[in-house]
């Protein structure tokens, strides 16, 4: 059978953080991003070291902010305003989940939505909606981002957008509606989802389901976005391994393009945020 080309999005994000690096390089100021970890979960530890490391790397500065577990509401609203506050900090992250005592949607309608880099504020949803400039949520840009390197022409391709989250499905819905796709969102309740599945050129999966879109709920030749990542039982026992939304391997045997996981959305999601920062950097410091 004849097989998809791969959409390596290890290697288009290191080259995104390479042109972030080159142009903050050149900016008479620094861009500084701003990450709050509540508590000690240790994927979250993980994560913000990462998102720490790939921001000194492309020449911001990052700001961590740890706060212990037992941190009270009102203490963590008071650092967003001072963030808020800080001209060095142009981009503010509150890492999710926040321990279960705190209120999130308040935490995060504290945060100014033009240092709001996760695109997490109700005003930032609100511009994508209107076609505004804002702050688009890191994943669903990382996807548009891929999307356009290899189909630098959407208008007028169905696409069908499987989840319907604020955090990926919505967003990712409304970029591909600015690229003049024909744009069908799925979800739970959605009735015969593989027939549906089936009329998109453009197919993204962000739904959280181990390997759930089957290759024959594919289009010959589509180009599928897989967006999910599931950690389930690995071939030998008691190791795990980390598999997308798609049935890769016979998704790969009808699609025409295909984002592999690991190694595809999932990189993107860093580069993003680094991307976001700098432009809110730009915007702020243009005032
Ligand atoms: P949510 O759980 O918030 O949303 C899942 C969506 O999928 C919901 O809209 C739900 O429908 C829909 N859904 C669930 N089951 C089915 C089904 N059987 N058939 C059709 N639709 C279904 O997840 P997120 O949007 O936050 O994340 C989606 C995936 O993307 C996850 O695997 C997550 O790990 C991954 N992810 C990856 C990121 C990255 O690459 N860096 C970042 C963020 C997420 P309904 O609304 O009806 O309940």
């Amino acid at each position: 059978t004849e097989l998809a080309e791969i959409i390596n999005g290890k290697a288009f994000s290191a080259n995104l953080r390479a042109q972030i690096a080159a142009e903050v390089a050149g900016l008479p100021y620094q861009p500084g991003l701003a990450v709050v970890l509540v508590g000690d979960d240790p994927a979250s530890k993980v994560y913000v070291a990462n998102k720490a490391k790939q921001t000194v790397e492309v020449g911001m500065a990052s700001f961590e902010h740890k706060l212990p577990a037992e941190t009270t509401q009102e203490d963590l609203l008071a650092l967003v305003r001072r963030l808020n506050a800080d001209p060095k900090v142009h981009g503010i992250l509150v890492q999710l989940p926040l321990p279960k005592h705190l209120n999130a949607d308040e935490v995060i309608a504290a945060i100014s939505p033009d240092k709001d880099v996760d695109g997490l504020t109700v005003v930032n949803a609100g511009r994508l909606a209107a076609g505004l400039p804002g702050l688009v949520p890191c994943t669903p840009l990382g996807c548009i981002l891929l999307l356009e390197d290899r189909l630098p022409d959407m208008t007028g391709l169905n696409a069908v957008v499987v989840g319907r989250s604020n955090l990926v499905g919505k967003p990712i819905a409304q970029l591909l509606l600015q690229k003049n796709c024909t744009v069908t969102m799925a979800h739970s309740r959605t009735k015969d989802l593989p027939a549906l599945c089936r009329t998109a050129d453009i197919l993204v999966a962000a739904v959280g389901q181990p390997e759930m879109v089957k290759g024959d709920w594919i289009k010959p030749g589509a180009t599928v976005i897989d967006v999910g990542i599931n950690r389930v039982p690995g071939a030998v026992e008691g190791k795990t391994k980390l598999v997308g939304d798609v049935a890769y391997q016979e998704a790969a045997a009808v699609a025409g393009l295909i984002t592999p996981v690991p190694g595809g959305v999932g990189p993107m999601t860093i580069a993003c945020l680094l991307r976001n920062t700098l432009t809110a950097a730009k915007r702020l410091e243009g005032r």
